[in-house]
């Protein structure tokens, strides 16, 4: 404060009173000032104007003219700074008529030399100070809340076209006339899904720039969360022939108080990239608690067998935004975001990550969390990759047998043959009809015949039906099971008629999987197919669900996708339109309710639903996550988040 020079106007027509204010105006050691003087009216009201001073001293008696009235028209034209009041000699009502004209003091000349003076000077810059603080405070929130709504109304916006390009493209690679084309739907469907999952680190980002990422902490069963990340990564991991290891040392809490979600994302971030950036090897996941600085923290380590990352670039990995020249060179997607984020994520839940690595040789990731106070809490040897919970989660069942595993799709493959695998069974693999027909010819001549084929249906080459048919017509005896998407009436019969003995939905299910290769290879049961009742993603009973969506390609992809899932859907564009249509029809399953609405918001409507039909279940379809405690009040069954897929409206559906 002392070296800030404060930039004072002195409205005075009295040149000796202004030579007297500034003998005593420079007699404050609190401040320098520079003084402006003007002894015109007119003039100080113009130069108040431009609000350039941080304080005016104003003479009440300027000539012909009056204070008050300059006072008066600063105060109407916006001058912020506080303006005293000095008069000749004191009058209450001159007094009382400054301050409700604005004035935030008012001196008699004479007091000028008393301290008086100095105070009420200190006070109204004191007083300024703080004002400004506010001022800007108050312009900082409201550009956050701007901000803030801007990115949810963006997120929204971006998500809504991206249902639409995910879920046609999920409807066309399913059509048996697309069979052509699967390769460039598959490269639409899966940048489709990259540009989802960049668009989710950018708002991370934006919302941890905007302080506004809050966690979620809750009581977290810690094994359990590590055998969902391994079952997730394993089989991205065998898809690359590496070995995935997860292992402790110590006994580990049971129980930790952390934000699951956000933890699994980083754990999924961090293997991902070892996988990713692993050629041969393996990935080791180690957990371990220690005390540091008096708390007892949780540590993860993840160390591959990689390329490594050279000392330069160590340093920036972790920094957003730093790695863009990289980023711009090479051909392996990713904005260079994760790390980023999952450091930011890390300090937040009071840990912290680091990095050891040679190139060549491999990288080593360790980071750490506070786990809450974990002192009483259970604790066990934890094997994560092979503990009994895991093991009874994906199955109890055993098999020995042979299997074939046919479908297109890579990542389906390995997962459907990683699932039988898991139970004993020998899995082999074919990527469409015509290798399958190979494969089982082979197998038949050599002795090995297999005892079961699961087989998609929408191949390129060959597809499922033409094969089954072949299969059968070679005298192929074994079960042969259809995956498939397309869950239509009639589907069934026909399949039936082809020579299929069963078939499973997609996106697949792993009880049903076992509850199918329990019933044909254990049991060796091989009656003729009679679709199972039991399919998740087929409804047997009629269900209606009513979609309030205004983005017409968002509304008819949503209701394809439901209607293929057998639901019957109606669909509403607006506000308005929902409340009609439930006026004369309330016979509906669930109410999808679009978050923005060209005529009012969705959880507005959901609130006046909610009040006329408070039997409706409703659904809140968003591009961006509504406020939990909204999400509360209204009493709201679940939220969506878009881009909508199959998967979610078949949990939906299920749930
Ligand atoms: P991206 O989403 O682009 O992969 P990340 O922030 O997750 O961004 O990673 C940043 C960069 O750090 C990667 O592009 C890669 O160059 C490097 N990197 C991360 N993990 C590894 C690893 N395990 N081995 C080698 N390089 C790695």
């Amino acid at each position: 404060m002392l070296d800030k020079v404060t930039r004072l106007l002195l409205v005075e027509d009295d040149e000796d009173d202004y030579i007297l204010t500034c003998d005593y105006l420079e007699q404050l050691g609190s401040h320098t000032f520079d003084v402006e003087w003007l002894s015109c009216p007119e003039q100080a009201i113009g130069v108040l104007s431009e609000n350039k001073h941080d304080i005016c001293l104003l003479d009440y008696r300027l000539g012909a003219s009056d204070g008050l009235e300059v006072l008066k028209r600063a105060v109407a034209n916006g001058f912020r700074g506080p303006i005293i009041m000095l008069t000749g000699q004191s009058d209450e009502m001159l007094d009382s008529a400054a301050l409700d004209a604005g004035a935030v003091d008012y001196l008699v000349k004479s007091e000028m030399s008393s301290g008086r003076f100095a105070r009420a000077i200190r006070y109204a810059l004191a007083r300024r100070e703080v004002e400004d603080e506010r001022v800007e405070r108050l312009k900082a929130e409201a550009e956050n809340r701007s901000k803030d709504r801007f990115l949810a109304h963006l997120s929204h916006e971006l998500r809504t076209p991206l249902s639409s390009i995910l879920g046609y493209t999920e409807l066309l690679m399913q059509s048996e006339k697309n069979q052509h084309a699967q390769n460039e739907l598959g490269v639409i469907y899966r940048n489709g899904k990259h540009l989802l999952s960049l668009l989710n680190d950018v708002l991370d980002l934006s919302k941890i720039a905007a302080d506004k990422l809050e966690l979620n902490c809750s009581d977290v069963n810690l094994d359990s969360l590590m055998a969902d990340v391994y079952t997730l990564m394993r089989v991205s991991a065998i898809d690359k022939g590496l070995s995935l290891r997860f292992e402790s040392q110590q006994a580990l809490p049971l129980i930790i108080n952390s934000d699951a979600t956000r933890l699994r994302q980083i754990l999924i971030n961090i293997i991902n990239n070892a996988i990713k950036f692993t050629n041969h090897g393996e990935i080791v996941v180690r957990a371990w608690t220690a005390w540091v600085n008096e708390r007892e923290m949780l540590f993860f380590s993840i160390k591959d067998t990689g390329l490594g990352i050279a000392p330069e670039k160590q340093a920036i990995i972790f920094k957003p935004f730093e790695q863009i020249a990289d980023v711009e060179s090479r051909d392996v997607g990713g904005a260079g975001l994760g790390l980023a984020i999952c450091s930011e994520l890390l300090t937040r839940m009071q840990g912290s990550i680091s990095l050891e690595s040679t190139q060549g040789v491999g990288s080593e990731f360790t980071l750490s969390i506070y786990p809450g106070n974990i002192r009483d809490v259970e604790r066990q040897r934890l094997r994560f990759d092979s503990n009994p919970d895991y093991q009874q989660k994906l199955t109890t069942l055993t098999t020995h047998g042979r299997v074939l595993v046919v479908d297109d799709l890579k990542d389906l493959r390995i997962l459907v043959g990683h699932m039988i695998a898991s139970t004993g069974a020998d899995v082999e693999y074919a990527e469409n009809g015509k290798q399958a027909i190979e494969k089982v010819a082979a197998a038949e001549k050599n002795g090995k015949t297999f005892d079961i084929v699961f087989i998609d249906l929408h191949m390129p080459v060959m597809g499922g039906k033409e094969a089954t048919i072949e299969l059968r017509k070679m005298g192929y005896q074994g079960p042969i099971i259809a995956l498939t998407a397309a869950t239509m009436k009639g589907v069934k019969s026909e399949l039936t008629a082809l020579g299929f003995n069963d078939m499973i939905a997609k996106p697949l299910d792993s009880g049903l999987l076992y509850h199918v290769l329990n019933h044909y290879i254990c049991q060796g049961k091989t009656d003729p197919v009679v679709a199972r009742d039991d399919c998740p993603a087929i409804t047997q009973q009629s269900t209606r669900y009513l979609l309030v969506e205004d983005d017409s390609d968002a509304a008819q992809i949503t209701q394809l996708l439901l209607e293929s899932l057998g639901v019957e859907t109606v669909i509403a564009a607006s506000y308005k339109a929902c409340l009609q249509t439930l006026h004369t029809d309330q016979h509906f399953d669930k109410v999808l309710l679009d978050m923005h609405l060209p005529d009012g918001e969705g959880l507005d409507l959901a609130r006046e639903v909610k009040q006329l039909y408070p039997n409706l279940t409703l659904v809140i379809v968003s591009g961006a996550e509504p406020e939990p405690e909204k999400i509360e009040q209204l009493d709201i069954d679940q939220v969506l988040l878009k881009p909508i897929n199959l998967g979610l409206l078949t949990q939906l559906i299920e749930g």
